[in-house]
Parts: C-alpha cells; sequence; structure tokens
C-alpha cells in the first residue's frame, strides 16, 4: 500500500445522498449532486447518483468531460458561470448551465445557432451574496435579452449563499426568488422547470418544514459527501461525517520542546509563527503536507493527538497524550473537512481506496 492515501466509504457516502434525496423529494425538490469536492472520481459520483440525484453538476467544465467519458448518460449542469472562451465545448458536453452575463448568453445564443444545438440555463439571481447572479433589479432587462436568444432555453432561476458574503438561506429571500421565478415565466411565456433555492446551506429549511413550495431544486455536494454544513457550522444530525479518512505514515517520533530554539523570522509561507511554552511534548512528524491537503481542513481521528502545524510536506503533530507512544511506520488517521477533501482528490501526491 502507499501512504498517504484517502480512504473512501461509499457506502456511508450512498447513505447520504439517499436521505438527503428522499427528504427533499417529499417536498418535491429535486438534487443535482455537486462533484465538484471530488474532482469527479467516477467511484464517488457514481455513489453520489445512485442515492436518488437526477443531475449530477461540477464547477469545471473538465471534470464534466470526464463524467461523459467514463459513461455518466444523464443530464450533467456547470456550477461555474461559463467562460466565453469554453461555451462551444459547453454546448458539446453539458445539458445546463447556470448564467448571469448578458453578453455570455447572446455568445451562447449564436454559438448553438451555428452548430444547431440548445442548451438550457437558469439564470442566476444575486439575493446578498455578492458572488455570481443579477440583481432583482435587473431581472425584466435580463428577460428581454433572454427572449432574442431562442437558441437557449430558460430552465429557470437560481440562487446562491455562503460562497462569497457568508449570507444565509432565509425563507423571505426563497419566496422573492419563487416570485422572480414567476415573472420571468409571464415574460418567456413557458414554465420555469428548475428553481434552484440554493446548496447543502438550504437543507435546515427542508428539514423543519419552511422551504417556500416555488423551490424544486437543490445543488447538494457538502451534505452528501462529508455530512457537514460549512455555513452553519456544524454536522448534520442525520448523516455520516466519516465518508473518508486520510491515512499517513510517521516518519519520526521524537520528545522535544514546544519552543522554537532561537531567533524567530519568518516560516516557509510567510507566517510569523507564535508558540505556547508547554515545555517538552513528544511529537510526530508525519509524511503529509501542504502539497496533499489543506491542513487547516484536518483533525485527527484520535483526539488525543493535536496538529502543531505542517509544511509543504510534514505534518508535526503532539502525540504527548496518546494512550501508547507511536513509532515511525504507524499510520495516522485524519478526518476531513470539505476544503480538506477536496484538496486531498486533487492533489497528484494522494492514492484514493475504497473501503
Ligand atoms: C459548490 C456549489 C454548490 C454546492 O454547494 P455545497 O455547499 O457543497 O452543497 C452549489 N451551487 C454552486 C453554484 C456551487 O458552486
Amino acid at each position: 500500500m502507499k501512504w498517504p492515501r484517502l480512504v473512501v466509504d461509499l457506502k456511508k457516502i450512498g447513505e447520504n445522498s439517499s436521505k438527503v434525496s428522499a427528504m427533499c423529494k417529499r417536498e418535491n425538490i429535486d438534487i443535482a449532486a455537486v462533484t465538484k469536492g471530488v474532482c469527479t472520481n467516477s467511484r464517488i459520483t457514481g455513489a453520489m447518483v445512485n442515492g436518488g440525484p437526477s443531475i449530477l453538476a461540477d464547477s469545471r467544465l473538465a471534470n464534466i468531460v470526464h463524467l461523459r467519458r467514463t459513461g455518466f448518460m444523464d443530464p450533467a449542469m456547470l456550477l461555474r458561470i461559463p467562460m466565453i472562451s469554453e461555451l462551444e465545448d459547453l454546448i458539446q458536453w453539458a445539458d445546463y448551465s447556470l448564467m448571469s452575463s448578458e453578453h455570455t448568453l447572446i455568445e451562447l445564443n449564436r454559438i448553438c445557432k451555428r452548430d444547431r444545438s440548445s442548451h438550457g440555463i437558469i439564470v442566476m439571481i444575486d439575493l446578498g451574496d455578492l458572488r455570481e447572479g443579477i440583481l432583482p433589479s435587473e431581472v425584466d432587462q435580463f428577460a428581454d435579452t433572454l427572449i432574442r436568444c431562442p437558441y437557449v432555453r430558460c430552465m429557470g432561476v437560481g440562487v446562491n449563499f455562503g460562497c462569497y458574503g457568508g449570507t444565509l438561506p432565509t425563507v423571505e429571500k426563497l419566496t422573492h426568488l419563487g416570485k422572480i421565478a414567476k415573472d420571468v415565466e409571464k415574460f418567456m411565456g413557458y414554465p420555469m422547470e428548475m428553481i434552484s433555492g440554493g446548496a447543502t446551506s438550504s437543507l435546515p429549511l427542508v428539514k423543519n418544514g419552511t422551504m417556500p413550495s416555488a423551490i424544486n431544486q437543490l445543488r447538494i455536494g457538502e451534505a452528501i459527501l462529508t455530512g457537514t454544513d460549512a455555513s452553519h457550522n456544524c454536522n448534520i444530525s442525520y448523516l455520516n461525517q466519516q465518508t473518508m479518512i486520510m491515512e499517513a505514515e510517521l516518519v519520526e517520533v521524537k520528545t522535544k520542546p514546544s519552543v522554537p530554539l532561537g531567533e524567530i523570522g519568518f516560516n516557509a509561507f510567510g507566517e510569523k509563527p507564535h508558540f505556547v511554552d508547554r515545555g517538552n511534548r513528544l511529537r510526530a512528524i508525519a509524511a503529509v503536507g501542504k502539497q496533499d491537503l489543506r491542513i487547516g481542513g484536518v483533525k485527527p481521528l484520535d483526539e488525543n493527538i493535536k496538529i502543531l502545524g505542517g509544511s509543504s510536506d510534514h505534518l508535526i503533530l503532539d502525540v504527548e497524550d496518546m494512550g501508547s507512544r507511536p513509532h515511525t511506520g504507524d499510520i495516522v488517521k485524519l478526518v476531513l473537512d470539505y476544503g480538506g477533501m477536496l484538496s486531498a482528490c486533487t492533489s497528484p501526491y494522494v492514492t484514493i481506496d475504497f473501503k
């Protein structure tokens, strides 16, 4: 076996996916399973859709192309508003995308017409998070342009929360989205099929029964993959969290002082570290570092181990409080949050194995 390795529990991911899908189905909400956190590893995405979601969504067109090439036939949606330079590939590989720019829309229509193709879009509405989306006051003008783009089909409207501004979804905001959908529907003269009310952070409204009935789609990644809700900073009680464990091998175990000796400058990442003097402590170095994962996004499975810090290739651990003294060659297990997972799945140094 090779370390560092990420051991993925497909059964737990499948269970998370079924639970989220079943709960949402009761409220007539479809799930688009968001695969960007696992770089479309086809066994993981397989587990995500087997649970019930009907659409796969990813922020990278390259990932969607990969999904298609590995045999995924169901609808695929591009989550990052497209670059004009990728529109040609977009209509070839994806069924739907998110849209917020009139200029891009007009280009998309032109390319669809030229290639005798069509493409569905969800118009993103910015309800305050200040990442992508047109402002509510711009809806009429955008719809005007949409009408003049007959090769592009407006599938509906959508919103993002918690991506830049950290805003949380509320009943008012999602009711507002439903109202905007009605306006666009009147304008276009055909029904809006997808009223896309956000991501994992919108699930609490479904769970507590307050999700406005207009919302019929959520785009869910984090809840399925890690069972957590970063926007609300919590674990989701009805889902599994330990869906993947990172394993790394110890390459040094020694007792050392807890404060560096001598004058302290900047570390390799331009930060000036601070230390608390806890005397001599038993510490271990694991052979995993910032090139393998985002160190801030992991915590040891054994709560008696503390992460002291890390560099490109080393993770430094305080192991003084472990029940028995570890040895070089031992494996340490780390639980990942969404950022930790994303970084581990995109690192060429990490082997992915399945439980
Ligand atoms: C990543 C992403 C999602 C999924 O968010 P989660 O919090 O992982 O559920 C949904 N929509 C867009 C536009 C995204 O980029």
